[in-house]
C-alpha cells in the first residue's frame, strides 16, 4: 500500500501548528487537514496563559527556577494528580518552547513571569500571557505555518473533516479518512498525527464520558471529540474524567443551550468582593464566598448537586454593590424576573419558590447569614467580608453553574506520545498532542497555571522536531 505523507497532522490548532511546522522544517512530506475553515482551533479563544520554568527571560530577570521545582509545583497544586510521564515531559520541554516562542516574536505583558492569575498561584514566577490572549501566540505562528504552505513543505486542507483512522491488516494505522466538500477523501501516511483537541462541544460524548456532570461550555465549536471517538473506535485507550473540576462559574443565556455561557461574571473575590450570599439547590450556602483561594471555591461547588448554585441578594446590594457582571451591566436589570436565570420576588418565600430551592431553607439561610452580619462572624463558614443583611425587598436570585473550558478525558499515550491500546500497546504509527489526551492529565484535578496551552505547543514542537520518524521513499 502506498504510504504518500511522512505526516499527516489532523487538526490545525494549539498543537497541530507547532507539529506541522517543525516536521516541514525536517523535511518530512506533511498533510495537515482542518475542520475549520482557518487555522487556529482554541487558539483564537483561549485566555492565552503558559508557564515555563529555566527561560532565558527568567535568567534575564534573575528568576532562579527549573523544570524539576515547576514539576514539583504543579504537583502540589494538583494534588499529585498529574500524570507522572506526560507531565515530566511537557515541563521538561516548557522551557525550550517558551524561549522558541519568544524568538519568533511572541511579546508577554511587560512584567511578566508571574507566580499567579485566576487560579492557585505558582511559588515562583513562571507564568506569562500576553495582552490579547492566545491570539498573540496564533499571531507569531501563523507567519511561519502560511508560508510553509505557501512553499508547499504543507499541504493544507482546511474544511477537511477527518472521519476515520484506518489501519491494514496487521494493525498498524496506515491513513485518514477525511470529509470535505469535494465528498469522502482517503490520505494515506507513514504517521498519523491527533490533535483534534476536547469533545466538550459534544454533548453526546460529554454524557458518556462525564455522565454526571452538567455541561455547561464556553469552547471552541470543533471540540466535538473526533480524534478522541475515531481513535476509540480502532482500540485506544482513554481516561481522565473522573478527575473533572468545574470553573467557577457561569450563566446559561439559554437555559437549553450549554453552550452559550455568558462571560463576565466575576467571583474573585480578589477582583470584586461579594456583597451576596451562594446557596446550592437546597437552599444552604456551601462555601466561604469570599475564599482567596479559587481551587477551595471550585471544588465546594464540584460537590454540589449538578454543581448548581444561585447568588442572593436584594434591592440595597443590587443598588450599591459593583456590578457582578460589568460586560453586561447597562442590561443586566432588565434581566432580572424576564429571564429564567435571574429571577426577582418580592419576598423570599416567592424567590425560593421561583428558584425551586426549599422555602423554609432559604429563609433560614438568610436568617443566619443576617445575624452573621450583625455579629460581625460567620461560624458557618468564616467569610471575613460581609457587606449588610440582605433584607430590603425585591429580592434577587441568578442561577449560575460550574462551567467548562476544556475536556477532562482523552487519550493515553506513552513517552513518546505514541497512542496506547486498552491493553496498554502502542498503536504503531498513531501519536496524539494536546487536550485529546484530556485536559487532566497534565493539570490534574485542578487547574494548573497555564497547564494546558503549553503542553499542546510543547508535545506539538517536541514530535515535529524529534519524535516523528520516517523513511524516505
Ligand atoms: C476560553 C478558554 C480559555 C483557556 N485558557 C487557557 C489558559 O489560559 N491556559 C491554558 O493552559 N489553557 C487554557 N485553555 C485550554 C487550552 O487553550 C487548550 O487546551 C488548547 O488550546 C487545546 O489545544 P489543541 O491543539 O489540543 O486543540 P485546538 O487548539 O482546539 O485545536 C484542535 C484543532 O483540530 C480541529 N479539528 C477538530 N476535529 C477535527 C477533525 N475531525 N478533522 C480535522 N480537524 C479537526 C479543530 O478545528 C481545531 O482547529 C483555555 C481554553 C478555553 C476554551
Amino acid at each position: 500500500m502506498s504510504k504518500d505523507w511522512d505526516v499527516i497532522i489532523i487538526g490545525a490548532g494549539s498543537a497541530g501548528i507547532p507539529t506541522s511546522i517543525f516536521a516541514a522544517n525536517r523535511g518530512a512530506k506533511v498533510l495537515q487537514i482542518e475542520a475549520d475553515d482557518k487555522i487556529g482551533g482554541t487558539l483564537m479563544l483561549s485566555s492565552g496563559q503558559i508557564s515555563a520554568a529555566g527561560t532565558k527571560r527568567q535568567k534575564k530577570m534573575g528568576i532562579e527556577d527549573s523544570a524539576i521545582e515547576h514539576y514539583q509545583d504543579a504537583q502540589r497544586i494538583a494534588e499529585n494528580t498529574i500524570d507522572p510521564v506526560l507531565g515530566k515531559l511537557a515541563i521538561d520541554n516548557a522551557a525550550d518552547t517558551y524561549d522558541w516562542l519568544e524568538s519568533i516574536g511572541y511579546k508577554p505583558i511587560n512584567n511578566h513571569p508571574v507566580a499567579g492569575g485566576a487560579h492557585e498561584p505558582y511559588l515562583k514566577r513562571r507564568y506569562h500571557w500576553a495582552d490579547n490572549a492566545a491570539i498573540a501566540i496564533l499571531d507569531v505562528l501563523k507567519p511561519i505555518h502560511e508560508k510553509l504552505v505557501e512553499e508547499k513543505k504543507i499541504d493544507l486542507r482546511l474544511n477537511c473533516r477527518m472521519v476515520e483512522i484506518l489501519k491494514d491488516k496487521s494493525n498498524n494505522v496506515i491513513g485518514v479518512e477525511a470529509k470535505s466538500a469535494n465528498g469522502k477523501d482517503v490520505f494515506y501516511g507513514k504517521n498519523i498525527v491527533i490533535t483534534t483537541g476536547g469533545y466538550a462541544h459534544n454533548k453526546d460524548l460529554w454524557k458518556e464520558l462525564t455522565p454526571n456532570i452538567p455541561l455547561r461550555a464556553w469552547t471552541n465549536r470543533y471540540s466535538l471529540g473526533d480524534g478522541l471517538i475515531a481513535a476509540r473506535k480502532i482500540g485506544a485507550d482513554y481516561d481522565g474524567a473522573n478527575k473533572f473540576l468545574c470553573t467557577f462559574a457561569g450563566v446559561l443565556e439559554d437555559p437549553e443551550d450549554p453552550f452559550s455561557t455568558s462571560l463576565g461574571m466575576q467571583f474573585s473575590p480578589q477582583v470584586r468582593e461579594p456583597w451576596e450570599i451562594y446557596v446550592n439547590s437546597d437552599g444552604n450556602r456551601f462555601v466561604r464566598e469570599d475564599h482567596p483561594s479559587v481551587h477551595a471555591r471550585e471544588h465546594a461547588l464540584l460537590d454540589q448537586k449538578n454543581q448548581k448554585m444561585f447568588i442572593i441578594f436584594d434591592e440595597r446590594i443590587k443598588q450599591n454593590a459593583p456590578c457582578i457582571n460589568p460586560l453586561i451591566e447597562s442590561s443586566i436589570d432588565d434581566k432580572y424576573g424576564n429571564h429564567p436565570h435571574y429571577s426577582k420576588s418580592n419576598t423570599l418565600i416567592e424567590l425560593a419558590k421561583k428558584i425551586s430551592v426549599p422555602e423554609k431553607n432559604l429563609i433560614e439561610t438568610v436568617e443566619k447569614y443576617n445575624l452573621a452580619t450583625e455579629n460581625g462572624i460567620d461560624k458557618e463558614f468564616n467569610r471575613i467580608r460581609m457587606f449588610g443583611k440582605i433584607s430590603k425587598p425585591p429580592f434577587y436570585a441568578i442561577h449560575a453553574g460550574g462551567i467548562t473550558v476544556v475536556s477532562p478525558a482523552g487519550l493515553k499515550t506513552n513517552e513518546s506520545l505514541n497512542v496506547l491500546d486498552i491493553q496498554g500497546r502502542t498503536i504503531p504509527n498513531l501519536f496524539a498532542a494536546g487536550e485529546v489526551l484530556g485536559f487532566t492529565r497534565l493539570s490534574g484535578s485542578a487547574f494548573v497555571n497555564g497547564m494546558s496551552l503549553m503542553p499542546a505547543i510543547a508535545f506539538g514542537k517536541l514530535l515535529g522536531e524529534k519524535i516523528l520518524h520516517w523513511k524516505k521513499n
